[in-house]
């Protein structure tokens, strides 16, 4: 397995790369020019549905048909209201125009594609559908956690003793050889 960072230009999001034998996967979506030819999208894993994180969305699914995109239950509706979004708020709105959505639920859950694992754990505060997603030896945090900035739990919909409590979490589970791959910045 492989995963391969790209910095989207709207607010240096992250976009990330995971390309394994079953095909490649993205954790959130920004510049999807920057997604190189030969690959194969299936799915995209959305950590939050602001729109910096999601605002390559249909460009994705014009390009890749067939991709599915999973976000958790509480970030669903986002996904396709500007203000829940919170583009409206900024230069130019967003829309999700596409139906190929799963949705996420509960605290925990294990979702397997041909023995390809991908784990998720709700981490909600910063959103209240903010997720991490634990493949192999990979965490990605989305806002969540970045190392060294304080989590942003001053939002609308924000929460921030979940925030707190979901920073315990995930420093948590980076230990060991696990790969800390937040929503901004680089991996560590
Ligand atoms: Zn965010």
């Amino acid at each position: 397995m492989r995963v391969h960072r790209i910095e989207n230009s709207l607010f240096n999001s992250n976009t990330y790369i995971i390309s394994c034998k079953q095909g490649d996967f993205l954790i959130d979506c920004g510049d999807v020019c920057k997604l190189e030819d030969n690959l194969n999208i299936k799915a995209v894993f959305i950590t939050h549905p602001h729109f910096d994180h999601i605002y390559g969305l249909n460009e994705l699914v014009k390009r890749f048909p067939d991709c599915v995109v999973y976000v958790h239950e509480n970030g669903y509706e986002a996904l396709y209201d500007e203000r829940l979004n919170l583009s409206k708020y900024n230069e130019s709105s967003f829309m999700f125009c596409y139906r190929n959505v799963v949705q996420v639920c509960g605290e925990k859950a294990d979702m397997i594609f041909d023995g390809f694992k991908v784990e998720v754990i709700h981490t909600p505060g910063h959103h209240p559908g903010a997720v991490c997603y634990r493949i192999g030896d990979y965490l990605f945090s989305g806002d969540s956690y970045i190392p060294g900035i304080k989590t942003v739990a001053n939002l609308p919909l924000s929460d921030k003793k979940e925030a707190m409590d979901s920073e315990i979490l995930i420093k948590k589970l980076w230990t060991g050889n696990v790969v800390l791959c937040p929503g901004h910045g680089r991996m560590e």
